[in-house]
């Protein structure tokens, strides 16, 4: 059940300043210049988003994750990290929540510029497929907190899954797919596939592995 945890009314009655406290001294909570920028759904252990704190150091992640135990285990593993190397592991974060339901309660039109849905459960049957996290109602909602330019990065080793995801994001009016030359350029691109726990175990099984990576625009009128 997912009944039992606090959702945020709206983005600003999240107090990020208890997610990431050295970068909200007391004096200029109230600035809000610090927003995050990168959500990694269905966090799971957290790999990625520990990986993508050293790489990005000034920007501001959050991962979200549905299950109780793992969201604890991912504070727990960041907390850790922050004792263990000072002053790193500063910018990332981890909430439990469904992101299916709560995403526009936690960011603001235009605030994100990267979403990471890596190797999300794939819900096989045909009834099921409402509750893929990559859906054409479901985009709407991320092209709505995703700024213009942003990227949203989807990998599955799950083939009918990674089509569907492929297929949702190019007949969306607001995403186009990176160019090859850009997915080579961007540093997040070689994560996917080997950052998360979930990757690694796909890995060692020899699993092939179906990435989507497509960017935020401005429909064309
Ligand atoms: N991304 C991680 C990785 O690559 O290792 C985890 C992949 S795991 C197969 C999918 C994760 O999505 C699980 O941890 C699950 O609890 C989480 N999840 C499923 N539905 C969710 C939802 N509606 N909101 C947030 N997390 C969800």
């Amino acid at each position: 059940s997912d009944s039992h945890f606090p959702v945020p009314l709206s983005p600003s009655h999240v107090d990020y300043s208890l997610h990431y406290p050295q970068y909200f001294p007391s004096s200029d909570k109230v600035d809000g210049s610090n927003k995050v920028q990168f959500a990694d759904i269905g966090c799971g252990f957290g790999g990625l988003l520990i990986s993508l704190s050293t790489l990005f150091p000034e920007t501001l992640m959050i991962g979200m994750e549905l299950r109780d135990k793992v969201t604890e285990y991912v504070k727990e593993r960041i907390s850790g990290l922050r004792v263990a190397h000072p002053g790193q592991y500063q910018n990332v974060s981890v909430v439990r929540t469904n992101s299916m339901k709560y995403i526009p309660n936690y960011f603001e039109k235009g605030q994100l510029s990267k979403m990471f849905f890596l190797f999300p459960d794939p819900h096989f049957k045909e009834k099921n497929h409402r509750r893929r996290v990559i859906s054409p109602h479901l985009l709407d909602e991320y092209a709505y907190v995703l700024q213009v330019g942003g990227i949203i990065y989807t990998i599955t080793d799950v083939e009918e899954l990674g089509d569907w995801m492929e297929s949702c994001l190019e007949n969306h009016p607001m995403f186009e797919a990176l160019s090859n030359e850009e997915l080579e350029a961007d540093p997040a691109v070689k994560l996917l596939s080997s950052a998360t726990e979930e990757g690694q175990k796909v890995a060692r099984n020899g699993g092939q592995t179906y990435q989507a990576v497509y960017r935020r625009i401005t429909p064309a009128s």
